[in-house]
């Protein structure tokens, strides 16, 4: 058994991120950015104004005053116009500044009459104009390697003239759940059996790292079935098995993996829940390099049938991480080793989870040998451990939206402020 730390430490060494692809704006949400982004332009682009009014002289303006209006500026391309002092543009939100004008008095504040305006307001010098450059310089970053794009970012990078972005590689995953004892929501139980809700656990989670579910498969704890599994399933970037890693007769993942020729790196960790934790590779074909192949940006690897005559196929890796079948066992692993190398893959920064400080409600210690994970509630900065702390306690684990890691030996008070992760799932 090894420690968590040291099994995050070797899964993160492991892996490394896919190869990057150039996407359109409209497809670039949620991916991680390949490279930085510097500013092009400045925002605003050009001095203009922030109001559908009357561009004028500031100092030749005052309350109850008349100006001649000249000419229109509306939003779109700049008519070159001119102010000078005693007159003024009609102008629009957006429009370019005429020049010498340096203020814009709004609409409500003027009385129109003819060719002539009366201004019913003070005017200061600057008003309502939105300078140049004030909101973003020119060569400022706007998006940092290994950033997550967001909504926001694509407007950003828009307004940027900027049509497409390079991006990290896509998970291509693949979830094989095992146990005789399993039935498919919607099947009927026999006395004995329960139903199968792992897979559909792991593939939310999957979704939500942005991790692209390509197979999902049940299988019965039976050799051969399993190996034959293993191999439809083995073309994806990563294989998450449920189940069947533990000590038991029926427990045969191991030895399925060994039988596809997987190299097996970890097996068993110091982490409650999820002791039987497994991660290995599993050795693949792929007739492109990732990143040459027709069908995709990683490169699916082929039918040997199709293989085309000039290409030689390639070893690549399927990463396989062997989750415990006790649902809450297969979260908190999923959390700790499995979203943080489908990051990685993805290119991303920042690999943990979110945290956020929390008063602890109660006191808690661990006096085991492994990493503590509690499931709980963090409301109003408060964190309180709910439903049963064991692996098979669903219902507690569907209440819970925090998780407080105890290390070996540490206690925490009630009133103590603890740092606790919490999903977006
Ligand atoms: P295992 O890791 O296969 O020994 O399973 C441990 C426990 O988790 C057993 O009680 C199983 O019935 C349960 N379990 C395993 N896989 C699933 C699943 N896909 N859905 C629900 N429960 C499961
Ligand atoms: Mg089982």
């Amino acid at each position: 058994m090894i420690s968590e730390e040291e099994a995050r430490a070797r899964i993160l060494d492991t892996i490394k991120p896919l190869p990057e692809r150039a996407v359109p704006l409209a497809q670039a949400l949620g991916w991680f950015a390949a490279q930085g982004y510097f500013a092009r332009l400045p925002l605003p682009v050009f001095d203009n104004s922030a109001m559908d009014g009357y561009a004028v002289v500031a100092s030749a303006c005052k309350k109850g005053g008349r100006l001649r209006v000249t000419g229109e500026q509306p939003a779109g391309r700049d008519r070159q116009l001119r102010v000078s002092p005693g007159e003024a543009v009609r102008i629009f939100t957006g429009a370019p500044m005429p020049a010498g004008a340096d203020a814009i008095v709004m609409q409500e504040d003027v009385t129109r009459d003819g060719d002539e305006i009366v201004i019913n307001a003070d005017v200061e010098p600057g008003e309502f104009i939105r300078r140049r450059g004030c909101d973003l310089a020119e060569g400022q970053r706007i998006l940092a390697k290994g950033e997550r794009i967001r909504a926001t970012t694509l407007g950003l990078l828009a307004s940027q003239g900027i049509a497409d972005v390079t991006v990290g590689g896509e998970v291509k995953a693949a979830i094989l759940s095992t146990g005789d004892e399993l039935v498919k929501p919607g099947g009927k139980l026999d006395p004995g059996q329960i139903y199968e809700s792992n897979s559909p656990l792991l593939n939310a989670l999957l979704q939500r790292c942005g991790a692209i579910v390509n197979s999902v498969e049940h299988c019965r704890d039976e050799s051969e079935s399993l190996s034959k599994a293993i191999k439809r399933a083995a073309k994806s970037d990563i294989l998450i098995i449920s189940g069947g890693v533990s000590v038991g007769e029926h427990d045969l993942v191991k030895d399925a993996l060994r039988e596809e020729r997987a190299e097996i790196d970890i097996w068993r960790v110091a982490i409650k829940p999820g002791k039987p934790f497994l991660f290995g590779q599993l050795p693949t074909k792929s007739f492109y390099p990732a990143g040459e192949t027709p069908a995709g940006p990683t490169g699916s690897p082929q039918d040997e049938s199709v293989r085309p005559a000039d290409k030689m196929p390639v070893l690549r890796n399927c990463f396989v991480f062997g989750l415990p079948g006790n649902p809450v066992s297969g979260f908190v692993t999923f959390l700790q080793f499995v979203r943080p190398a489908i990051l990685k893959m993805m290119g991303a920064a920042n690999l943990d989870l979110p945290q956020v400080p929390a008063k602890s409600a109660v006191d808690l210690t661990n006096d085991g040998d492994r990493a503590h994970y509690i499931r709980g509630q963090v409301e109003d900065g408060k964190f309180t451990p709910v439903g049963r702390q064991e692996s098979h306690a669903l219902f507690g684990l569907s209440q819970a939206n925090a998780l407080l890691r105890l290390a070996v030996g540490q206690s925490v008070r009630a009133g103590e402020i603890v740092d606790v992760q919490i999903w977006d799932a």
